[in-house]
């Protein structure tokens, strides 16, 4: 097809600006982006190609770099949605959005529709005291993990753009502003519902369900009571969301419920982390004092912000015992997805009642020895149960090493009980604990390369992430232990 190659993308306005086209002002507000100094595009993600219609024309190469970081001119409208939330368990009113923009929405190849957002395009009437803007260095950690997600299989929001500036942030120090194209079939939040339930917009409030329902979840929309299904639904969905964060050693840092998706996807990538030497209460962000984000609180607080989500739904589902035994899906579908992680990263085809007390004990040894997370459960496809002299794999990334050898003994034990040939094994538990994850000192050395405008690094490690489970013996070096300096790397919220 032959169009002009100034041609900008539009995208089809959004269901939710259609819905609620006579709501304007109160469940949303239409911007204008505030245009960036000398916007150049940075990197482009492989997922632009499942989008048809944006491969009519090159709506990826350079010359769009003004589009991508946000337009007055060529970017009729976009919306930002208000939401509200529970920020570290308090109320804390209206929230955003407060720096991301909707542009509109398109088709993916599988024909679903997709939202496209440029977070960091400047200030909406939900920015509050802040600017609207992002910088260079949150902008390339949330490019490559919303990407290195997708490809470990865990659901989140896309990224398809990354555009960097000459404008200058003013952060703990002057950075460089970026800003991202992200992609999801909806933004709504916890916080969106919260937001009217906690200022008593009921009207708003039903609306917002029947729309979720129309448009996201319409095969509930005939059950008998439509709310507590999706009230369920997303319990559902996001009891098996953490389940997974937990099985790959996901921190998300900031579990606000502004920071949930509805749709039960990885969302709001801040100042997250991969677990590296294991400790339960490892805690990424370095602004949670009291660690109530940390690694092994995640499965509660996500109940929890289920549970916040729940009392909005009390007026929509009519009854509050009901609402309470929607609710109480979490826990069972939590333990069931979590059993099943497990089960899949040993490598155990059938569970066995004593299973527990073995998993129970290799946390004990990963704890005392702070094994490495990803180098401990790759590694583990390894183990021979027929061959100790290969037993040295694991034994070298302990400590206490006779500690180590007592549950190696265990899972010998147990692996012989099921029979299953090594190699088969093996290639099963290479599928489901990567090689591969986005150390935090593997973004940081790209940042600081793309920070001297040198986007090499980044490029190659998107490439490596890419494919998280597959050997890529030319790249070992990106799944080596974290070098000393990488101990004194801390994240903070500021973005
Ligand atoms: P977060 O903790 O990153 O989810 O941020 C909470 C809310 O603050 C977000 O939903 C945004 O609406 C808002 N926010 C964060 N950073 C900025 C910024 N630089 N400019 C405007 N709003 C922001
Ligand atoms: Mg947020």
């Amino acid at each position: 097809m032959t169009e002009s190659t100034n041609a900008t993308p539009r995208f089809a306005q959004t269901s939710f600006e259609t819905d609620f086209s006579d709501q304007a002002n109160l469940m949303f507000s239409t911007v204008q982006p505030a245009q960036l100094l000398e916007p150049k595009m940075l990197a482009v993600s492989e997922y632009r190609n499942e989008f048809p219609e944006l491969q009519k024309v090159d709506f990826f190469q350079a010359t769009q770099a003004q589009f991508w970081s946000g337009d007055p001119a060529h970017t009729p409208a976009p919306i930002a949605l208000v939401y509200s939330g529970h920020q570290f368990g308090v109320w804390a009113g209206q929230l955003g959005d407060g720096r991301a923009m909707t542009l509109g929405e398109t088709p993916d190849q599988n024909r679903q529709t997709q939202e496209i957002q440029l977070k960091g395009a400047g200030p909406t009437p939900y920015s509050r005291f802040a600017d609207g803007r992002a910088v260079l260095r949150s902008s390339i950690r949330e490019f490559l993990c919303s990407e290195a997600m997708h490809a470990l299989g865990v659901p989140t929001t896309r990224v398809l753009t990354l555009t960097g500036a000459k404008t200058a942030v003013i952060r703990e120090n002057v950075e460089e502003a970026a800003v991202v194209s992200r992609v999801a079939p909806s933004f709504l939040r916890f916080g969106s519902f919260e937001h009217y339930f906690h200022n008593q917009m009921l009207e708003q409030l039903k609306a917002l369900c029947d729309f979720l329902l129309k448009h996201h979840f319409p095969e509930l929309q005939d059950s008998r009571n439509p709310a507590a299904s999706l009230l369920s639904e997303i319990t559902k969905r996001s009891a098996q969301l953490v389940a997974q964060w937990q099985a790959v050693g996901f921190c998300h840092g900031v579990l606000n419920t502004d920071n949930m998706s509805v749709l039960g996807l990885t969302l709001d990538y801040g100042p997250f982390g991969f677990m590296e030497a294991f400790d339960a209460g490892y805690i990424c962000n370095h602004s949670d004092y009291k660690g109530r984000y940390a690694w092994q609180n995640q499965p509660g607080i996500v109940q929890w912000n289920c549970f916040a989500l729940g009392q909005t739904f009390v007026p929509l589902i009519g009854s509050t015992d009901e609402t309470k035994s929607v609710l109480d899906v979490f826990k069972p579908t939590y333990d069931m997805a979590m059993r099943a992680q497990w089960q899949l990263k040993l490598g155990l085809t059938e569970p066995l009642a004593d299973d527990a007390n073995l998993i129970d004990a290799m946390f004990l040894l990963m704890q005392a020895n702070h094994c490495d997370w990803t180098l401990w459960f790759r590694t583990l496809a390894q183990f021979n149960e027929n061959d100790p002299s290969q037993d040295f794999l694991l034994l070298d990334l302990c400590i206490d090493r006779a500690q180590c050898q007592s549950w190696l003994d265990q899972y010998r034990t147990r692996l012989k009980l099921q029979g299953l040939p090594f190699i088969e094994r093996q290639v099963a538990m290479n599928q489901i604990n990567p090689k591969y994850v986005l150390r935090n000192y593997l973004a940081q050395q790209a940042i600081e390369r793309a920070e001297k405008g040198d986007m090499s690094e980044f490029h190659r490690l998107h490439q490596v992430l890419s494919r998280p489970f597959d050997e890529q013996p030319e790249n070992s070096v990106y799944a080596a232990l974290p070098p000393d300096w990488a101990k004194t790397l801390e994240v903070s919220c500021s973005s």
